[in-house]
């Protein structure tokens, strides 16, 4: 991959969908379109996003997730085992209760799941491309498991799953592969038993870059409210950062503005490439390029320069348009001042 700026920008995956595709600021929305017609404007969503991400001066760009109803149901929603009308209620991050499908039999994946979209993306831009995958971890924390009565057992079974698609998504020209794993922060026993072995397996002889992304969630009431528990300092980074610092992975994309997380955790994947969060997604007030560069300039004290990506905290999805859009523009331009200062 070659990025031709120092500081490259990007965003944590998603970006909110235009009204007509689904009914804006909510997860889960109900597409508004169907078949044929729904294809098309999944596209046309996608252009759309493309579009604005370049607009604001955007580096490595995405699909900001316009063809996915969430970030880790719809993945699921293309394997087999999975039954979608059996419903069983779980808590989900030990945080939310949710009705969730069952894992009725063994779990596979008998076609590709993003690949046609990631083909499309990489035919309208030359630039580079990332592309968000669920982590296995994610993954089985939405699921009631009735088949393998194992949650490790389930995220192997997962992790192989998902290098499959990685592979895929690779051959279709996606530059840097990302793994979403907000349960990172919460079941830390198990990223150090087998959260980050089956993140490994995932990524298994990948070529691209690939990227774990580990943050405090979408600004919804369940997240904040768990963030009010959280106390004055988090330092959930603290349980899975020295276990990725040893890994394969290349790139840890992580929560920094307006959280509580101490900056000087960073430090514990000193040599990995670093996505800083310097948007805050649970607000609708946009930044200003000086905040942005404050952020960026705290976290460049534990980043090397060459290595610091500036980011947002998480996905845009639930925010209005003119916001994320705003958003997109303030992360730009505080990377600018920033590179600036860096002579770059
Ligand atoms: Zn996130």
């Amino acid at each position: 991959m070659t990025v031709h700026t120092v500081l490259p920008t990007s965003t944590a995956g998603s970006l909110p969908k235009p009204s007509w595709l689904a009914e804006p600021e909510k997860l889960w929305s109900p597409w508004k379109l169907q078949d044929d017609a729904l294809r098309e404007g999944k596209q046309d969503a996608l252009r759309l996003s493309l579009q604005e991400q370049q607009h604001a001066g955007i580096d490595i760009v995405s699909d900001g997730e316009q063809t996915r109803q969430h970030f880790v149901t719809t993945f699921i929603e293309h394997l087999d085992g999975v039954d979608f009308n059996k419903r069983e209620t779980v808590r989900i991050r030990d945080r939310y209760d949710a009705s969730v499908p069952t894992v009725v039999s063994a779990v596979s994946r008998q076609k590709p799941v993003f690949v046609e979209d990631a083909k499309f993306l990489r035919a309208q831009t030359k630039q580079p491309i990332k592309w968000a995958l669920p982590g296995p971890m994610t993954m089985i924390d939405t699921l009631y498991d009735a088949h393998y009565k194992s949650r490790e057992k389930l995220a192997w079974e997962f992790a192989t799953i998902l290098n499959q698609e990685a592979r895929e998504l690779e051959a279709a020209g996606v530059d840097i592969i990302q793994f979403d794993e907000p349960a990172f922060n919460v079941f830390f026993d198990e990223v150090n038993d087998w959260g980050v072995a089956t993140l490994e397996r995932a990524i298994e002889g990948l070529k691209c870059e690939t990227a774990v992304h580990i943050c405090y969630g979408y600004g919804i009431k369940a997240n904040t409210d768990w963030k009010q528990t959280l106390g004055s300092e988090w330092r959930q980074y603290e349980e899975s950062f020295p276990k990725l610092q040893a890994s394969n992975i290349d790139i840890v994309s992580l929560e920094c503005h307006n959280s509580h997380v101490p900056i000087d955790l960073i430090e514990l994947i000193r040599g990995k490439k670093v996505m800083v969060g310097a948007i805050d997604v649970a607000n609708h007030a946009v930044e200003t390029p000086e905040e942005v560069a404050n952020t960026l300039r705290k976290a460049l004290k534990f980043v090397d320069g060459d290595k610091l990506y500036p980011c947002t905290n998480c996905g845009m999805a639930p925010l209005p348009r003119h916001v994320a859009r705003g958003k997109l523009q303030a992360l730009s331009a505080g990377a600018a001042i920033v590179r600036g200062e860096l002579g770059a």
